[in-house]
């Protein structure tokens, strides 16, 4: 069988084909000459699978989709307090090129926006080989292959980079920045420069929507908690002056580039990207705003759409001479492990409570507490507990004071 998830994206780019809303970028000279009909949608899952249709190998420079994975690199080298010192997390609702600076402390309202950028590229070390290689680095192992930059892009906008050497200059009398400001732009530009495929782009987008683990090396690259501070600040800030309507309509943490990449990860689910030149007034992807919006909807990607997940955990609930068994299922995560204590608050008259968790693939920590608080007082109540738990799901089943739960084989 041919799975039906490449015949969808073919569907999806086939319908974006007669759109020529839009401009390319022409304020880097080297952009300006870009194939403005090119075409690429790729996806990659968190399980490491990718699908891939139209240019999907054809290289772009990342320009802004570099943001938030120079912000991880910042987070994963200097911590998050050095980071918060010189750009904030709020949305600028403003365009991309503005200074958008924080009222009092002067920090760019986000690393998402160029004053932002610039902030977080100046952050980075300058020995061991430079910011730029350092960026090149972690930007490898997240796409899995080695990148490069393209020396014409990064001549090319450095000619024209006016607005980005006053951003800077401007940062620096604020005391934000502090290294050589010629230094910081052409480090930022170069950054820009990077050279990706959309299917570099969705890899590493699904390492960010993986929790940092780079789904087809299986490489950890970055923290689980500096993935979902990139993956956040992309929603709140990815898309500009578009963010609210963006986070509405489409409910994907994203970043669009100048050159026309767009990238959306999807925590737990996969990275995506599209990758057409002819922009909006926002700077973003025309083609690539509307492939998003259709797959959002289609595939049931917005963040905001809410799963009822609580009661789905509890499988069967069966009455055994002096037993009552709980069944679960699935994941115990906060709701799910409060249906079950809600239950079990309301049995009365059982002299042993049996939890059967051979259909569980996974409790998670808030989970694990949950339930173990709730087998100690059932304890306390006097009933006998026991757990099923061949899979060990739940290991070191004790419940707080010392006693171990009993094996199901011991009761
Ligand atoms: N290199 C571009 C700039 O600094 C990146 C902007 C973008 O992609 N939005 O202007």
């Amino acid at each position: 069988m041919r799975t039906p998830v490449q015949d969808y994206l073919r569907e999806v780019t086939d319908s974006l084909v007669g759109i020529h809303d839009g401009e390319v970028a022409d304020y880097i000279p080297a952009l300006a000459t870009a194939d403005p009909d090119v075409l690429a949608l790729a996806l990659t899952t968190i399980t490491g699978r990718t699908y891939s249709v139209g240019d999907a190998d054809r290289e772009f420079s990342l320009q802004s989709i570099s943001k938030p994975f120079a912000y991880a690199v910042a987070l994963l080298d200097h911590g998050f307090e050095a980071v918060d010192r010189v750009v904030g997390v709020e949305p600028s609702g403003e365009a991309f090129d503005e200074l958008s600076l924080e009222k009092g402390s002067h920090r760019p309202r986000n690393p998402m926006i160029n004053a932002g950028a610039l902030a977080v590229h100046s952050l980075l070390d300058p020995d061991n080989g430079g910011r730029v290689e350092r960026l090149l680095d972690v930007f490898s192992a997240l796409a899995g292959r080695p990148l490069r930059v393209d020396a014409e892009v990064h001549v090319s906008e450095m000619a024209t980079a006016d607005r980005n050497l006053a951003l800077a200059h401007m940062l620096r009398s604020y005391g934000l920045v502090t290294a050589d400001v010629h230094d910081v732009v052409d480090g930022y530009v170069q950054q820009c420069a990077v050279m990706v495929t959309a299917r570099d782009v969705a890899v590493m987008g699904a390492t960010l929507a993986g929790g940092g683990v780079q789904p087809v090396t299986g490489e950890r690259v970055l923290p689980a908690r500096v993935a979902r501070q990139t993956l956040s600040v992309m929603l709140a800030a990815g898309m500009y002056n578009g963010a609210g309507s963006w986070i509405t309509g489409v409910g994907i943490p994203a970043k669009s580039g100048v050159s026309g990449g767009l990238l959306g990860a999807l925590p737990g689910q996969a990275g995506v990207c599209v990758f057409s030149p002819r922009l909006d007034a926002h700077g973003s992807s025309v083609r690539g705003v509307l492939a998003f919006q259709r797959l959002s909807s289609d595939l049931g990607l917005h963040l905001m759409d809410a799963e009822r997940l609580g009661e789905t955990v509890l499988r069967e609930r069966r009455e055994d001479g002096d037993e009552v068994v709980y069944a679960l299922q699935g994941v115990v995560e906060f709701t799910g492990a409060e249906h079950l204590l809600h239950e079990l608050a309301q049995e009365e008259g059982w002299t042993c409570v049996v939890l059967d968790l051979t259909h569980v693939d996974r409790v998670t920590r808030v989970g694990r507490r949950m339930v173990l608080e709730g087998l100690r007082r059932l304890r306390l109540d006097g009933r006998r507990v026991a757990v099923v738990d061949a899979g060990r799901v739940l290991p070191d089943a004790d419940p707080g004071d010392g006693e171990v739960v009993e094996d199901r084989a011991q009761l």
